[in-house]
């Protein structure tokens, strides 16, 4: 790859200094100059307003995959440190590296990324990329796009993880297309082929109807979108020793395209977590009406469960698109899972068939939904789910 100013069409104008995040462009004699502390971010060639800046990216044929080496998990900063997800990329991620006999990094953005890298050395990286600078306190498209970029392009690693979050799946793809690789989003399974070394990423796809195993062949980084809560956590280790490597940056605020003005959270939103729930009472089309899911909410208070919900009944409009468990909702993993009137389709299956507890109470013997549940009561949800609610109701209040 290859990136330099057309001295010819320069104007001297000084945007893409502005946008440089790694303050590798200079002026000489009026005009921009590419220094070399580029990495090759190609932050600057979408801000040159006379196309400048030309970035020649190598043919197919030329990447040589020896040159890359490492697995990276790209961290995800909640707002009480290191989101789950990123625990759980880390232990994938170590599983990854021994087979390849490589090494395992970290890569944290933020305001306070020193402080954060480490605390992160305990969840069992080699390495810990910090970077710090106030224009990362909130992820933001655009700046995470240029330093990861150049991060990725400066140490050439040969797998980098994401998680398969909003974050995610939003940054991935932006950077898959800046760097000129491949992306599997979504992945349920990563593994090494161990004769070609590849990553070998598998996920549901044609709506859950096959499960395909796709590997990147040609390009490097090889890179994956990950689903929260498929993937074992590292458990913490608190003796654990990484090296911590501090990547400064600069940014100028007026040439970021995106200022965050203010964030309005959903407060209904926020009370729903399913991904951490330990019970979950899930209603679905056998719901017959919105109003209908007041008898899923009585049961769910009744054990301190969160209330799910299949597809149909939150594209319906019936409950809010948060209740959603599913391929396309929540992956759940809770010790009690409660499915009301729910069919059993595969796409419903892939969010919840990691429950330790499944109960289905369906009017139809046949449901798929009983193959996979532990207790199957075949009958009418409007009799049995209130009935079930007074006697959680009697058990636990005689407690
Ligand atoms: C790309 C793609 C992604 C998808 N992602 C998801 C996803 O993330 N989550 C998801 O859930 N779906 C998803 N779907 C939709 C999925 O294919 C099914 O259509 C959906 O799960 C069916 O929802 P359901 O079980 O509520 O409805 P139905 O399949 O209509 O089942 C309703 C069930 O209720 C039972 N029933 C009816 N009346 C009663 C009663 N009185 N008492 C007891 N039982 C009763 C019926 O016997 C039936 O089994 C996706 C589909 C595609 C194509």
């Amino acid at each position: 790859m290859n990136i330099y100013i057309d001295a010819e069409i320069c104007t001297g104008c000084q945007l893409c200094v502005k946008a440089c995040p790694y303050s590798a462009i200079e002026m000489a004699d009026g005009l921009a100059t590419i220094t070399e502390a580029c990495t090759l971010c190609g932050g600057c060639v979408s801000v040159c307003p006379v196309d400048a800046i030309i970035w020649e990216a190598p043919a197919v044929e030329e990447v040589d995959t020896s040159d890359y080496q490492g697995v990276w998990v790209i961290g995800e900063v909640g707002e009480d440190g290191l989101a789950g997800v990123t625990w759980e990329l880390l232990g994938k991620g170590r599983e990854l590296a021994e087979d390849l006999d490589t090494e395992l990094s970290l890569v944290v953005l933020g305001d306070k990324a020193g402080e954060l890298a480490q605390k992160a050395v305990q969840s069992g990286p080699d390495r810990v990329f910090a970077v710090e600078d106030a224009a990362l306190a909130r992820y933001r498209t655009g700046t995470y796009t240029d330093v990861i970029s150049g991060l990725i392009n400066k140490h050439k690693p040969e797998i980098v993880l994401f998680g398969a979050t909003e974050q995610g799946r939003d940054l991935a793809p932006r950077i898959a297309t800046r760097i000129e690789t491949g992306l599997t989003a979504d992945c349920t399974g990563l593994e090494i082929d161990p004769e070609e070394r590849l990553l070998v990423q598998t996920r549901p796809a044609f709506g859950g109807n096959i499960i395909a195993r796709i590997i990147t062949r040609n390009h490097r980084p090889q890179m994956a979108t990950v689903r929260p809560r498929v993937m074992q956590r590292l458990q913490s280790q608190p003796e654990h020793a990484a090296e911590i490597i501090e990547v400064p940056v600069s940014f100028d605020e007026d040439s970021i395209m995106t200022r965050i003005i203010d964030i309005a959270r959903d407060e209904a939103a926020g009370q729903v977590n399913l991904q951490d729930a330990e019970i979950i009472v899930s209603g679905g089309r056998g719901m017959k009406k919105p109003e209908n899911f007041a008898i899923i909410r009585e049961l769910a208070d009744a054990l301190g469960a969160v209330v799910g919900a299949s597809r149909p009944t939150v594209d319906d409009g019936w409950i809010a698109p948060y209740h959603q468990v599913g391929q396309t909702g929540s992956t759940v993993q809770p010790r009690l899972y409660i499915a009301c009137g729910i069919s059993g389709a595969v796409q419903h299956l892939a969010g919840m068939s990691g429950a330790d507890c499944i109960v289905a109470i369906n009017t139809d013997p046949a449901a798929p939904i009983f193959e996979v549940a532990h207790y199957g009561i075949v009958g009418d949800l409007f009799e049995v789910v209130p009935a079930l609610t007074e006697i959680v109701r009697e058990e636990l209040g005689s407690r």
